[in-house]
């Protein structure tokens, strides 16, 4: 087994942290970058979100984390409290180790070593928490012997601490620490533990941790372990823990989500489930009324009968009546045999019936005798037949309005307004919109055998903002036509999603890569005509402009303005004499 010993300089090259600057540091270093990282975070003011990749995330004020910190150790005593904080950090590691393994594992696979260093560090970075810095690393190409040290600096966490409670005499990082061993645990397949041996609320000049597989750790060390291998999630699973308790179930026929709004509805359709009362389920076209009465018969005491589908809008009405409730031969010209209807094929199981409101009044009064007495008659027949089904029935108009109009009878709307729910479109659920994307990208790739399995950022930000009045029927379409048009590269792209001329608009004031917020293309003037920075960009782009010429002609305009004088040119762009002296030496020098 060779070992892939790296040096301290192979790391610190490899992670691009040898010399720790914003601007030397940003796109330096091996994928991903911290540029990388940063495409991927979606500032969406007016939609009240901060995406990372497909995660929801928040901006939290440091003294905010630390009144929470402080109130948990006074309520719950140190150990209490250090518990809970690793198990909070545990989840955001085992996030962040999702989105990284989504995104950049793509062709890296095998190169555990720059994710681990790369991502990890610069992810804990960039969210705000610490500054890590790798020490000694050493990984066994099976993965199954491991080591490595990190320190860090300028810990939130030890700040926090100390400003509470002044120094300490143990390590307080515990977030930070639960951070490490979800996220190097997630990457690495197998449980991980950290345990931080100095802090700088200790008075160390900075936090010192050292990580090691679970199992080489001495017995009792580090003393908690507060993590089973079970509920780490595996190498090459994509599933979010919310999703898989959402989506667990027989099998994919099952309605997934995690937003407030799409749990409300879940919850009430679980409530109903047991009994057998008559559910009326509105909505509007394409939130997936059928999709939830399956997850309904599913988890029903009926799941093992039959589940039959009807959209009555979809049958013309003189043969409502005959396929709801059946023909008995000679009813009428043609019917040469006696056939039983969607009633009679779905006894012992669930009717679910669609746009109920296009029935005509003659089958509502005869879905009526249905429902109340449990007999239906066939279409030229005398005899009452007795069915047990359990009805759901459906609707994307306001089906009080209906009867108000005189097109619904009122008998009918009490008799299937019973337990009512209202299925929410996907506007009002958009934190489920990545979980969906998902959920279809591994569907469709699964049906047409293509190995489509990741989204590019710009795809991402399209889908995000996209408002699908469709709803998840549209969403779900979008995906199928885009696994079937992506290139042989596996990667979704936005002109794999929309027709050209149908893009939604980009997220307004999203920042982007350059840490500038910037107008959606839509909402500003024409590219090139525009004033100020916008404007000038955009002709810079259109000119087709490199940074570098960019650099270049600005330095060199700076300096003419100020005849040469090399302090004053520098003062108007912002640097140092010695950093713009640097940029003209070079500039020379090519
Ligand atoms: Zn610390």
């Amino acid at each position: 087994m060779t070992e892939a010993r790296l040096t301290l300089a192979e790391v610190m090259r490899q992670a691009g942290r040898s010399q720790i600057t914003a601007d030397q540091n940003w796109d330096s270093g091996a994928s991903p970058t911290f540029r990388e990282m940063f495409d991927n975070l979606k500032f969406s003011p007016e939609d009240g979100r901060i995406w990372f990749g497909d995660q929801r995330m928040m901006l939290l004020h440091a003294a905010a984390y630390g009144a929470l910190r402080q109130e948990l150790i006074a309520a719950l005593g140190l150990e209490k409290t250090r518990e809970l904080l690793m198990r909070m950090g545990h989840v955001a590691g085992t996030r962040d180790a999702t989105i990284v393994r989504d995104r950049w594992s793509h062709g890296t696979s095998g190169d555990v070593a720059s994710i681990f260093f790369n991502a990890g560090a610069r992810l804990h970075g960039l969210e705000g928490l610490v500054k890590v810095l790798p020490g000694q690393f050493t990984l066994n190409a099976d993965r199954e012997s491991y080591r490595g040290t990190f320190t860090w600096h300028g810990s939130v966490e030890a700040a926090e601490h100390v400003a509470a409670f002044g120094l300490s005499t143990i390590p307080v990082c515990w977030m930070l620490v639960g951070y490490a061993n979800g996220y190097a645990s997630s990457i690495n397949g197998t449980e991980m533990l950290y345990k931080e041996i100095e802090c700088t609320a200790m008075g160390a000049p900075c936090c010192r941790c050292v990580g090691r597989p679970a199992k080489d750790w001495a017995e009792g060390e580090p003393q908690v372990r507060f993590y089973s291998v079970a509920e780490l999630v595996p190498r090459g699973s994509r599933q979010t823990d919310n999703a898989s308790n959402t989506a667990s179930g027989p099998g994919p026929q099952m309605v997934i989500g995690v937003s407030p709004a799409f749990r409300a509805a879940r919850d009430k359709l679980e409530k109903v489930a047991g009994i057998d009362a008559t559910v009326l389920l509105e909505g509007e076209s394409g939130v997936g009324k059928e999709m939830f009465t399956a997850t309904l018969h599913a988890i029903s005491p009926r799941a093992n009968g039959p589940f039959i589908a009807v959209n009555c809008a979809a049958i013309p009405d003189t043969l409502i009546e005959s396929e709801l409730f059946g023909v008995e031969r000679g009813a009428f010209t043609g019917a040469t045999v006696s056939r039983p209807g969607r009633f009679e094929r779905a006894s012992g199981g669930t009717l679910f019936l669609d746009e109920i409101s296009s029935m005509s009044l003659i089958a509502q009064g005869k879905l009526l005798r249905a429902v109340q007495e449990g007999v239906i008659e066939r279409v030229g027949g005398v005899q009452p037949i007795k069915v047990d089904v359990r009805l759901v029935a459906a609707t994307n108009v306001d089906l009080r309005k209906e009867v108000d109009a005189g097109r619904f009878r009122q008998d009918l709307y009490f008799r299937l307004n019973v337990f009512p729910i209202t299925l929410p479109p996907l506007r009002e659920r958009r934190d489920d919109i990545p979980l969906l994307m998902q959920h279809f990208l591994e569907r469709y790739s699964a049906k047409y055998g293509r190995k489509v399995d990741m989204f590019t950022t710009q795809a991402v930000n399209a889908l995000l903002r996209y408002d699908y009045p469709g709803n998840v029927r549209e969403l779900q379409n979008i995906i199928e036509r885009a696994v079937i048009s992506a290139g042989t590269d596996g990667v979704v792209d936005v002109q794999h999603l929309f027709p050209p001329g149908k893009i939604p608009p980009d997220i307004p004031y999203l920042m982007d890569s350059s840490g500038v917020f910037r107008e959606s293309e839509n909402s500003g003037e024409p590219a090139g005509n525009g004033n100020g920075a916008n404007g000038l960009i955009a002709r810079a782009l259109d000119a087709g402009l490199s940074i570098r010429q960019w650099d270049e002609q600005l330095c060199r305009e700076a300096l003419a303005r100020a005849r040469g004088n090399v302090a004053k040119a520098a003062r108007m762009l912002g640097l140092s004499r010695a950093q713009l002296n640097y940029r003209l030496r070079q500039l020379d020098d090519t």
